[in-house]
């Protein structure tokens, strides 16, 4: 095995099509991808419910709530008064400058849109390729703890990468095509989950194995 191209055939041939995201439109991929940071996905999809219950996962909906209901309902996915911001925030310019469509706020240069969502209050590189990715449908490759853990172990990165420079690499290696992009980092997080966990990865069952720093690093050990 050699390169990207490579990990990405033996993820898919183990695990198959991951069909992320789970949201039913692209203003709720935004909301999710706000939601998660620092907090598990199943906190996430419990404060989308009550979103869901309120009648919110319109960009136009959401502006009309105010902070101390938007705070509330999302109360599971912790960090409630900054989301409830950055959520307000992006559904309001949104409304403002582009008719409550996610599709014309990541139009344009691939460059430029990412420009326009990282200058957004609480949007950061993995949100903002998050939404272009799975949102918008743009070739923009996220980038997350996870495969910063598997790559450093397979010894395809040093682990002391940046974010951007993390991105580049998979992005050159890789043509720029949407459902590469949006099946490969689906099947990193399954990865991660399912074998490459942070603590006692179990190498035994995982498809990376045979070509692994780490886990032939492990197996040599007494
Ligand atoms: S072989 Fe082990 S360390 Fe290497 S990618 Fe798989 S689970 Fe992670």
């Amino acid at each position: 095995m050699s390169g990207l191209h490579a990990v990405f055939r033996r993820l898919e041939g183990r695990f198959g099509p991951q069909q992320w995201w789970p949201a039913e439109t692209p203003f709720e991929v935004i909301i999710g991808a706000i939601l998660t940071q620092n907090t598990a996905w199943t906190n996430v999809e419990q404060a989308i419910a009550n979103l869901r219950a309120a009648d919110v996962l319109t960009p136009a909906a959401l502006v009309r709530r105010s902070p101390e209901e938007l705070e509330q309902l999302i109360r599971p996915a912790g960090f409630f008064r900054q989301k409830a911001a950055r959520l307000h925030h992006v559904a309001t310019v949104l409304v403002d400058g582009y008719g409550g469509d996610v599709a014309a706020l990541c139009a344009g240069p691939l460059d430029a849109a990412r420009a326009r969502l990282l200058a957004l209050p609480g949007i950061g590189p993995e949100t903002a390729d998050s939404i272009l990715l799975y949102a918008a449908h743009r070739p923009s490759f996220v980038v997350d703890a996870y495969t910063r853990r598997i790559f450093t172990r397979l010894g395809l990165l040093t682990g002391s990468e940046r974010y951007e420079a993390i991105r580049d690499r998979f992005m050159a290696e890789l043509p720029a095509d949407v459902p590469l992009f949006n099946e490969y980092h689906a099947l990193i997080v399954t990865l991660a989950k399912v074998c490459c966990r942070k603590r006692r990865p179990d190498c035994p069952a995982c498809p990376l194995a045979t070509d692994c720093r780490f886990a032939r690093e492990n197996r040599q050990k007494p």
